[in-house]
């Protein structure tokens, strides 16, 4: 089931679980996230880069839009880290049902002025935003960049940026950074800072550079007001790791697809689980249909 990103999060918010941004970067790993979110009856974000889009080509997002109408399961197709509107405009043509505008490197007003813009153009259509406040870290070796230093999302002018771009979702630095941290770096989430944005705007709160902090941090990220995590080096090194197992065992001649990937999918597959279970996403995908059989009788009666 195919739905908006604010018709996915506002749910999450209130249930108080958070919902999995995959960046499912090809065909094996939308293959592992889909049976992932099936088996745990599980809403999720399928999440793409612009990087990600180009190597994946436009016509992957009809083989998504295909997955997402022949399931149950709540799915939102986000356009992650959009950099200009362009993109923005390419990635709703395209069939995306949310789209995030990272204009977090700008100025306070010229943030503002972008995300309102894109704000503007996406909600006609029908499609969510996400937008950026203070700037995420970047540890090296991803698609999705950042900055080597992190500044940290001010509490004090995030209802003000919320309430002038009128995004539905707003992705906030507490400190963590995408891709995994060195081993002599040990990530420490800034959840006093969290806890005030939450205390100060209304809509879903955004973590990125989600993987490889402590679960338990995690877990208390959501239970302050995060309603979606990105995750996508995490799924990717539990896929790439049983790949190179595979390529460097003794079988020289292994080359089929369908022979290679199946077990790399198994790998992704317990990771998303993983991530499921400790978001409090498992068995969530219930609340979307509750929702809407209460709509429906609503409006009957
Ligand atoms: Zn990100």
């Amino acid at each position: 089931m195919l739905i908006t990103g604010k018709e996915m999060l506002d749910v999450a918010k209130a249930n108080k679980f958070a919902v999995p941004a995959f960046n499912a970067g090809s065909g094996q790993l939308l293959t592992a996230v889909m049976e992932s979110a099936e088996e745990k009856q599980a809403p999720f974000i399928m999440a793409i880069h612009p990087l990600e889009l180009e190597f994946l080509r436009d016509s992957f997002i009809s083989q998504v839009i295909y997955e997402c109408n022949h399931t149950k399961v709540p799915i939102a197709i986000h356009l992650d880290h959009g950099a200009t509107i362009e993109q923005v405009i390419h990635a709703i043509k395209l069939g995306f049902t949310s789209v995030m505008i990272d204009s977090s490197h700008l100025s306070f007003e010229e943030n503002i002025k972008t995300t309102k813009k894109v704000v503007e153009i996406a909600h006609a259509e029908g499609v969510s935003v996400e937008a950026e406040l203070g700037t995420i870290g970047d540890t090296g070796n991803t698609v999705e960049g950042g900055v080597s230093e992190v500044i940290y999302t001010d509490p004090d002018v995030a209802e003000e940026f919320v309430s002038r771009t009128n995004i539905d979702s707003l992705a906030i630095a507490i400190g963590t950074a995408h891709g995994i941290y060195p081993k002599d770096i040990k990530p420490q989430l800034r959840l006093d800072i969290l806890e005030e944005i939450s205390k100060a705007t209304e809509i879903p709160l955004v973590l990125h550079g989600g993987s490889s902090n402590p679960d338990r941090e995690v877990m208390e990220s959501i239970r302050l007001g995060i309603a979606k995590i990105n995750i996508s080096s995490d799924i990717k090194i539990s896929f790439t790791n049983k790949l190179r197992e595979i390529l460097n065992g003794d079988n020289l001649e292994i080359r089929e697809p369908n022979v290679i990937f199946p077990d790399c999918i198994v790998e992704a597959r317990k990771t998303a689980n993983h991530k499921f279970d400790i978001f409090n996403t498992t068995n969530k995908a219930k609340c979307f249909s509750l929702n809407y059989s209460e709509k429906l009788l609503g409006e009957l009666v």
